[in-house]
């Protein structure tokens, strides 16, 4: 593709630097780029309309264009614009956001603290555990144990975090202390004849075996996503959250559960901890919090947290930690509305009524000859693309498969997300039944046409 000279994409490509993106090759195709949403859909300066099968970056749950969300903000902006927490300081919707996160949280949890992405909040996670491991007079407890293939965000703590190679791999991670367990991914790494359960029993083995090699009074927290999304959408095995818990339990480990991507709905549920049991002491969201409207992340936690944290900030004087747009008014009360709108308009009822045409429709790709397992839970889910079935291999090199049906699938007019040999789909939640016919055609077009 050649770029016209001045246009916006080649404006784009003379001075943006991408996320996730090869910066070379981006150099020679420059970007699509969207200018529009409403509902399910986005359209590009082409005027081309897509179905945003991924809700963005599995965000916008509410849908795109809606109206309630930015009269939210406009009627914020105008009242106060920005406003701190810092130093006893505090303002509405900061308070109101905080009391209804407490409010709908899973468990009993004791306090709300505002970050602006997921990756702040998981970084933050990782502060407040040390900071009560120092207040608890166990200076030594401060590691944390994440997943092969979790995804937890890209500052250097919570890309640390993320156990996926393309994320440390020339930026000098994992920092030290942050270990990774087993993947539990029953499909890839199960063993020949072993049940689901017995997988389960052996990824809640391999982490025990880790905290007794690394010593358990030096283990603080082990995090995970209920479902893990960007590792490729991997479902947890049958009791794999029972086994983990108890082991954690074992070893007085705090459990930190990411949902970023699960919390509000995504799995049918609330939050992904409804759906699999999951007792959190601290819970990490962001989001579908706001629809991704605005930037705005959280962290809920329970009083173990909370309370060795507040004797250590009193005994040194302060908390001294704090972003400048934590709470951010703004983008709390756009969430407060966000939320307002998930429960009026019961979309995490609707994502459990949908979600098992959603599942059995994409399902129904396992009888192309290029599809070797389709998984997923409500409405988030992934199809992984191989060229022999029964080897589970794909062909050469990695990613190459799903890069090129990824684009396929796109010209259909369905944007999927390519991870690894995958594409993922996490529609937003007010999807409906003729969209996920659209979103299924296309993907099998863009496998036929890949053939
Ligand atoms: N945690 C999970 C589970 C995520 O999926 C993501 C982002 O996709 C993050 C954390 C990081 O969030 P952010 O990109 O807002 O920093």
């Amino acid at each position: 593709m050649t770029l016209q000279p001045n246009s916006i994409e080649a404006r784009d490509v003379a001075y943006h630097l991408h996320s996730y993106t090869n910066a070379r090759r981006h150099e020679e195709v420059g970007p699509i780029v969207i200018e529009s949403g409403e509902g399910v859909h986005v359209t590009d300066t082409d005027g081309k309309r897509y179905i945003e099968a991924m809700a963005g970056l599995w965000s916008v749950a509410v849908g795109f264009g809606e109206k309630r969300l930015a009269d939210a903000a406009s009627r914020q902006m105008q009242k106060l614009n920005f406003y701190h927490t810092f130093t006893h300081k505090s303002h509405q919707p900061a308070i109101e956001l905080a009391e209804k996160l407490i409010a709908m949280a899973p468990v009993k949890m004791s306090k709300v603290y505002f970050t602006n992405s997921g990756s702040e909040a998981n970084d933050t996670m990782i502060k407040l555990v040390r900071y009560r491991a120092n207040a608890l007079g166990q200076p030594e407890k401060k590691k944390i144990i994440s997943r092969i293939k979790g995804y937890h965000g890209v500052t250097l703590a919570s890309a640390s975090l993320t156990g996926l190679v393309n994320n440390h791999r020339a930026f000098d991670l994992p920092m030290e202390g942050i270990l990774h367990t087993t993947c539990p991914h029953y499909w890839r790494e199960g063993h020949e004849g072993e049940s689901e359960e017995d997988f389960a029993s052996r990824c809640a083995a391999d982490l025990e075996a880790m905290i007794l090699a690394e010593g358990p009074e030096t283990v603080a927290a082990f995090i995970g996503e209920p479902v893990m999304g960007a590792g490729g959408v991997i479902v947890p095995p049958k009791t794999y959250w029972e086994k983990i818990q108890a082991v954690l339990k074992k070893y007085d480990i705090l459990l930190v559960a990411d949902e970023v991507i699960c919390g509000f709905g995504r799995t049918g549920n609330m939050f992904g901890c409804q759906t699999y049991g999951i007792e959190p002491d601290i819970m990490t969201v962001s989001k579908a919090l706001s629809s991704s409207y605005l930037p705005i992340s959280a962290l809920i936690i329970n009083d173990r947290v909370y309370q060795p944290v507040a004797d250590q900030s009193s005994e040194i004087g302060t908390f001294g930690h704090g972003f400048t747009a934590s709470g951010h008014p703004v983008a709390a009360a756009v969430s407060l509305e966000n939320l307002a709108i998930i429960e009026e308009k019961r979309l995490v009822e609707h994502a459990a009524e949908i979600a098992p045409y959603f599942q059995e429709q994409l399902g129904s790709l396992l009888d192309h000859p290029l599809v070797g397992e389709v998984r997923g839970v409500g409405l988030i889910a992934a199809v992984e693309l191989v060229t022999d079935k029964k080897a589970k291999v794909a062909m050469q090199p990695p990613g190459a498969m799903a890069a090129a049906a990824f684009g396929l699938v796109q010209a259909n007019g369905v944007i999927s997300r390519a991870i690894g040999d995958c594409l993922a789909f996490c529609p937003p939640l007010i999807v409906e039944k003729e969209h996920i016919d659209t979103i299924v055609a296309a993907t099998r077009k863009g496998l036929d046409e890949l053939k």
